[in-house]
């Protein structure tokens, strides 16, 4: 899909990866609708948009992804100003193992809500164009094929001694069915890439929580896409440390909780791993749109590896025909 002259909306769009995802679109000739709940700061941004772009490329619509009414007003409106919708970028998200329900609703209710939404107006199957969703996940997930690289990794540096790694070993499979030590093959390939991989986070296990229920949800209704010809292509970006306010949540206790004593292994990992610019999210949303072949793909973007997909072998490959 070319993205010049397409409609796309993104949540969490006033600040951080979000911001950049609409600068992004704009250059490559889309219009936007910005949907976050930070009033002044998407007002702010929507001003210096009309400046930069010209007037009518981009609307700010305020809403609170985890209210149903309102999103779904904030999808009418944004067909009905500008006519059409190609593009969905599910981002809004927060990290708060504190109040953890509050998470679970913005990250993954929010994300269901926004697909569910997003294919109202797009099936093609119900008299919709076609389009592309993109539900924004993290490294912070664990799917069955995760966790071989950068577990074993991750609990020696920060939860020393080390218990016996948990790996699930049957790439491609359907189930984690068994678990294990990494092989030597693995621990070389860790060493040589220093590529993270898909990884639960010991200090916020709620926030893993959703950001694999974002990979299960989008790779399963992805495959529902497929199956009842949906027209729509679903896949979900999983980034590591991204320079945004959110990486500063984890200084804070009421964000936090419990998990605040692991503030200073969270500041090791962020040093030993490297922190991503939002602008490599917005260029891997571009990559998404532009290849028509990808649908169920989960897109991995690291600091040493840049962009790349994870693999979950051929028969899971979910692809537009
Ligand atoms: P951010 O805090 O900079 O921006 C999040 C935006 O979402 C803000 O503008 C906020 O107002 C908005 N928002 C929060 N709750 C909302 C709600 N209920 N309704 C509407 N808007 C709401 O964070 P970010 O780093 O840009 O995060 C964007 C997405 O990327 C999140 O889903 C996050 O989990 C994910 N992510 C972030 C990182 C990272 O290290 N920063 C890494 C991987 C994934």
């Amino acid at each position: 899909m070319e993205v010049e002259g397409k409609v796309a909306l993104v949540t969490g769009a006033a600040q951080g990866i979000g911001k950049a995802i609409i600068r992004e679109l704009l250059e490559n000739g889309a219009s936007v609708s910005l949907i976050d709940i930070a009033v002044e700061k998407g007002e702010e941004y929507k001003t210096l948009l009309d400046e930069e772009f010209g007037e009518g490329k981009a609307i700010f619509i305020v809403c609170d992804v985890t209210n149903q009414d309102q999103l779904t007003d904030a999808f009418q409106q944004t067909v009905d100003h500008f006519g059409k919708l190609n593009i969905v970028v599910n981002n809004a998200g927060i990290n708060n193992e504190k109040n953890w329900e509050k998470t679970i609703n913005v990250n993954l209710n929010g994300m269901i809500r926004g697909t569910y939404l997003a294919l109202k107006h797009m099936r093609k199957d119900e008299g919709g164009e076609g389009g592309l969703i993109v539900n924004m996940s993290s490294l912070a997930a664990h799917t069955c094929t995760s966790g071989l690289f950068s577990r074993s990794h991750f609990i020696q540096r920060n939860l020393a001694p080390a218990p016996p790694p948990l790996i699930a070993t049957q790439s491609g499979s359907r189930a984690c069915t068994k678990l294990s030590q990494p092989n030597q093959q693995d621990r070389e390939r860790e060493r040589a890439a220093h590529v993270p991989g898909l990884m639960p986070a010991a200090h916020q296990p709620v926030y893993t929580a959703t950001k694999s229920g974002i990979i299960g949800f989008t790779r399963a209704i992805a495959a529902a896409s497929e199956v009842g010809q949906y027209g729509v292509r679903i896949n979900t970006i999983a980034p590591g440390f991204v320079n945004t306010a959110l990486l500063q949540s984890i200084e804070h206790e009421e964000n936090m909780g419990e998990y605040y004593k692991y503030e200073a292994n969270i500041k090791e990992m962020m040093n030993h791993y490297g922190i991503l610019e939002p602008l490599i999210v917005a260029k891997g949303v571009i990559e998404l749109a532009e290849n028509d072949t990808l649908n169920g793909a989960v897109m991995k973007i690291t600091v040493s590896a840049g962009i790349h997909y994870e693999e979950y072998g051929p028969q899971y490959q979910a692809k537009m025909r």
